[in-house]
């Protein structure tokens, strides 16, 4: 399961796109999309992908001319609605990808499904986005053409979820999943946690991308969240604390999250726990690679269930720090 987020600088500007892309990189995105609305932005993609580590897609709407320009500058991956495209531009197209070993991403979205499909359906349905994306799959087909991503995007859930199933029951292209326009920071990773990790956790899906109305960098790291708590990859910290009561005897709910962001360049999979208190706090802080357990006056570092000692509560962010990296030379 690759991690894909997309860029919202204007693509021609390569300077701000380069270095949004960077910064997704750094965070753990591992496939970058970009929007080509015009012909400058397609002319400078070749520019941009010598700058960057991760494979480019071009992201086209409808002109095959920006389409064949994006395939010319080098793109990994093309994604297209094929029915936007006059016969003879697809044709093109399509040869040039095939000749350039360029996958293709088709699909559909609910919020632009066409016409026939909505009314042959009574609207939006699950069942109409399938048979939207399996013509689109056809259409590609009939010019021999198989090196093909598919993606379904609905903004609600039980859509998603449900038009995923029926397509993964049909075919075997990868696919790449998301929940489209999912909403704002909290609440969109709310609903792509529960629409993805349920697809997830059933093996469908190949690449994901979390739409949030917020900085991409964070859809990249909410992906990553989901991926890790899934136990499908592992990357960098990932954090267990209490949601502290009246026996804390450390600041977790301030801790936590600085310990978090202290942490949060570390590559090397490790678990973290910060408890209050020594109730709950030994049991969970021994079952991972380091904790920080509340213990009266003073504070407990346990380092891989064992190795306990205690120290000064204004020095636990530093502690954990030494310790941490400690462990990741090890
Ligand atoms: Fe309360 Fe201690 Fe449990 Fe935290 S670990 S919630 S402080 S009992």
């Amino acid at each position: 399961m690759a991690v894909q987020s997309m860029t919202n600088t204007p693509t021609r500007d390569i300077e701000a796109t380069v270095e949004q892309i960077s910064q997704l990189e750094q965070a753990g995105c591992e496939i970058i999309r970009v929007a080509v609305p015009d012909l400058e932005s397609s002319q400078v993609l070749g520019r941009v992908k010598e700058k960057i580590n991760i494979p480019l897609v071009a992201d086209i709407h409808f002109s095959g001319k920006i389409a064949m320009e994006s395939l010319k500058q080098g793109v990994d991956k093309l994604r297209i609605n094929p029915g936007n495209f006059p016969q003879k531009e697809l044709e093109g197209i399509i040869k040039l990808a095939q000749e350039k070993g360029v996958p293709i991403r088709v699909g559909v979205n609910a919020g632009s499904l066409e016409q026939e499909m909505l009314d042959k359906y009574g609207g939006a349905t699950a069942e109409a986005m399938v048979e939207s994306a399996l013509k689109s799959v056809k259409t590609m087909e009939k010019y021999g053409f198989e090196n093909l991503v598919i993606a379904l995007k609905a903004s609600d859930i039980h859509r998603t979820i449900k038009a995923y199933e029926l397509l993964s029951e049909q075919v075997d292209y990868p696919l790449h999943l998301g929940i489209t326009e999912a909403g704002t920071k909290f609440s969109g990773t709310i609903k792509s946690s529960i629409g993805m990790g349920y697809l997830l956790l059933q093996g469908i899906g190949d690449t994901m991308r979390i739409s949030l109305s917020t900085d991409p960098v964070e859809e990249v790291r909410v992906a990553w969240e989901i991926l890790k708590t899934l136990e499908l990859r592992e990357k960098g910290v990932q954090i267990i604390s209490c949601p502290t009561c009246a026996r804390a005897s450390i600041n977790v709910t301030e801790l936590a999250p600085q310990v978090e962001e202290m942490l949060q360049d570390i590559k090397k999979p490790l678990k973290v726990a910060v408890m209050g208190c020594v109730v709950n706090g030994p049991g969970e802080a021994g079952e991972v690679d380091l904790g920080v357990v509340g213990a009266g006056k003073k504070a407990m570092i346990m380092r891989k269930g064992k190795d306990n000692r205690f120290i000064e509560k204004e020095n636990i962010l530093e502690e954990l720090k030494k310790e941490a990296e400690d462990i990741c030379r090890e």
